[in-house]
């Protein structure tokens, strides 16, 4: 199913638990505003290459807007729609004070020179400058891009705006990034992993990890659970796998699988084959909802993305908030809020299931969807 048919599924099934008024879901459903601009650079062997990159803004009902940037030949309309999207409820979720936005250009981030690469981001970034901002759209890392995109985005906005250190996070450290921030999605899964154990009864201790993805989010989170006893019994990346391919990874016997890669990997042509007991969602959307449907019938418990991997945008907001602060936090302090607020939120999305009697994946949308349809409310529309 299309990452955006599934996302807007996800989130009307929210509005109907919360008994939303139809205007008002209309509202929060339609993006704020889509940018797209066409990108064109010369490469190093002197002819022209043109590329297409997107802003969709979704929300700002609860501050700036927020989300990646996205480097990937995948990247589509849709896709940046459902992601930006997704961002809203994230944030929400996680009570940092954003709205919710995503981007991209639709590349292969491995097929071009870093030369090419910086220049494709400054253009990207002459076409956006005007509508991103400290307080209006925070750009971030996403798939294909690092702390290196964001140094030049800065470095471009820059020329602009003067001096912005907070119109991204993800930042080199040198360049205002914050201390933790690398480490932060796969620390934040970690937090949220060993949440959702404890409630049932379990710890990361000896339970058995198949991870794919082994990008910055795969791999740390990798490392968090083995340095706390959990066995990684399986791991995959984009090449076909340091030990296997993508599909076998994710059916293979193992207690907790986590995606921590592209969208819609988990469909209803594996879930049935699925062994693990508990899946956590650290890439975004990877269960489709067909999927969601088969994995619950086997009582498969499902920690879904906009929980699960806010580690990075929570951590985001922190770099933010030390920019703006113009104070730099020591890693522990980084660490130790990262855990308060994934713990904060893990309670609050177990209040709305038990409110709503819903799953976890209901849980976080309708936690979400509210705080965002509260904050709307209150700013009204004249
Ligand atoms: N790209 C990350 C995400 O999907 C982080 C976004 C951010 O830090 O703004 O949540």
């Amino acid at each position: 199913m299309n990452a955006l048919t599934a996302t807007n599924r996800n989130f009307r099934y929210a509005a109907r638990i919360l008994g939303l008024d139809s205007k008002l879901e209309r509202s929060l459903l339609i993006p704020f505003r889509e940018i797209k601009v066409e990108c064109s650079i010369p490469k190093d062997d002197g002819s022209l290459a043109t590329f297409v990159g997107f802003r969709i803004q979704h929300d700002n009902a609860r501050g700036p807007m927020k989300g990646g940037i996205r480097y990937h030949p995948e990247v589509d309309p849709d896709e940046v729609n459902a992601l930006a999207q997704l961002m809203t409820w994230k944030t929400a979720v996680a009570a940092i004070p954003y709205g919710g936005a995503k981007g991209g250009i639709g590349c292969n981030p491995r097929e071009l020179s870093m030369s090419e690469l910086e220049r494709l981001t400054r253009v990207f970034t002459q076409k956006i400058h005007d509508l991103i901002g400290i307080h209006r759209d925070v750009p971030a890392p996403d798939m294909g891009t690092n702390s290196q995109t964001m140094a030049w985005i800065l470095d471009e906005y820059s020329k602009f705006h003067g001096h912005s250190p907070a119109v991204v996070t993800g930042k080199p450290i040198d360049l205002g990034g914050s201390l933790g921030r690398e480490a932060a999605t796969g620390l934040g899964v970690f937090f949220a992993t060993e949440a959702l154990l404890a409630e049932h009864g379990k710890s990361i201790s000896n339970m058995k990890f198949a991870i794919q993805g082994f990008g910055n989010v795969g791999s740390w989170a990798a490392k968090f659970f083995h340095e706390h006893g959990g066995k990684v019994v399986a791991v995959s990346d984009i090449t076909g796998g340091n030990a296997m391919d993508l599909n076998d990874l994710l059916v293979h016997e193992c207690d907790v699988l986590v995606p921590c890669a592209l969208g819609g990997v988990l469909n209803k042509e594996n879930a049935a084959d699925v062994k693990a007991k508990f899946i956590i969602e650290a890439a975004n959307h990877p269960t489709d909802p067909e999927a969601d449907e088969i994995l619950s019938k086997k009582g498969v418990v499902i920690l879904p993305d906009i929980y699960a991997n806010s580690g990075g945008v929570t951590v985001s907001y922190f770099e933010w908030v030390q920019n703006i602060q113009g104070f730099m936090w020591e890693e522990e302090k980084v660490n130790h809020e990262l855990k308060r607020y994934m713990m904060s939120a893990f309670k609050d999305i177990k209040t709305m299931c038990q409110t709503h009697n819903c799953n976890l994946r209901m849980g976080a949308f309708t936690l979400g969807v509210n705080r965002v349809a509260q904050a709307t409310l209150l700013r009204g529309w004249e």
